[in-house]
């Protein structure tokens, strides 16, 4: 547990005057970080959103309501939306959606997306100086893993804490977790006696992704060799901050329905590709 807390306190990625929103989900990991930080961040310069996605029998409103009450207690300002508020749909409706056009298109890419443009929009607007998730190594590593298996530099880029800013509308994204096992979330969870989601979200299940596949891998090379994962994303860090965040990548173009930054060589974001093809973009 202390290591947990030890190791967020490292962190440099913030300083004790930044402003930080705290994405929280009904996870144990959310429940976890904002535990730690409202230990040691002032709760005047400390935020909370919560984004419910619109998936039934996943999104309950007890899960976040311990957080809620937290934030309530230590003065902490906190936000509750939705997908079906910030975008006009929730994703049920846009999977059924995609499903009726025939996209290939999995309900966590929709999920992502528009979780990540909801909350950086939200962050950026009320000027927050970051936004930090709760990512754990498990998940860095699987999505570092990811990124390079598709020879998407952006993406490893901007996912990374380090990495350079594409973008003066991004607010840079900080995990405090990151370099923190998510047996180590789960052992902090327990032992502070949180209550979290059990559910798995239904569409994990229903669609094994490329994610999958990779944990499941990264995990049999930990069974192996413990400390696997936590070397490969030093290796990561090292990779971005001395060879390729200097390397003069240009700002991201804006795009030109929603305004927001989409990668090179587009005009129009994935976001509202997607939303387009699916008839869901509001071109208001
Ligand atoms: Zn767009």
């Amino acid at each position: 547990m202390l290591r947990v807390v030890n190791e967020v306190r490292r962190y440099e990625m913030f300083h004790p005057n930044d402003r930080l929103l705290l994405a929280v989900s009904g996870g144990k990991d959310s429940f976890v970080l904002f535990d730690v930080i409202s230990r040691i961040h002032k709760p005047s310069k400390l935020g909370v959103i919560t984004v419910s996605e619109g998936i039934e029998g996943y999104n309950r409103d007890e899960d976040v309501v311990w957080v809620l009450k937290s934030c309530r207690e230590l003065g902490v300002d906190c936000v509750k939306t939705s997908f079906k508020e910030a975008v006009g749909h929730d994703l049920k409706d846009l999977v059924e959606r995609s499903i009726k056009s025939n996209l290939n298109v999995s309900p966590c890419t929709f999920c992502g997306m528009i979780r990540r443009r909801i909350v950086n929009r939200y962050a950026r607007e009320l000027g927050y100086d970051k936004v930090l998730t709760a990512h754990n190594l498990d998940d860095e590593v699987q999505t570092a893993f990811i990124n390079m298996l598709r020879g998407d530099l952006n993406r490893l880029l901007q996912s990374h804490p380090k990495g350079p800013r594409l973008s003066d509308l991004f607010v840079r994204r900080v995990k405090p977790l990151r370099k923190v096992y998510e047996w180590e979330c789960a052992v902090y969870a327990y032992l502070r006696g949180f209550k979290f989601q059990e559910v798995e979200c239904p569409y994990i299940l229903s669609r094994p992704t490329l994610r999958a596949k990779i944990r499941e891998y990264l995990y049999r090379l930990e069974g192996v060799k413990p400390g696997t994962l936590l070397g490969f994303l030093d290796f990561v860090d090292e990779l971005i901050v001395k060879y390729v965040s200097n390397a003069g990548i240009p700002p991201l173009p804006i795009c030109r329905f929603c305004g927001e930054p989409t990668a090179h060589n587009r005009t129009i974001c994935k976001t509202c590709e997607l939303l387009s093809k699916v008839g869901a973009l509001d071109e208001g």
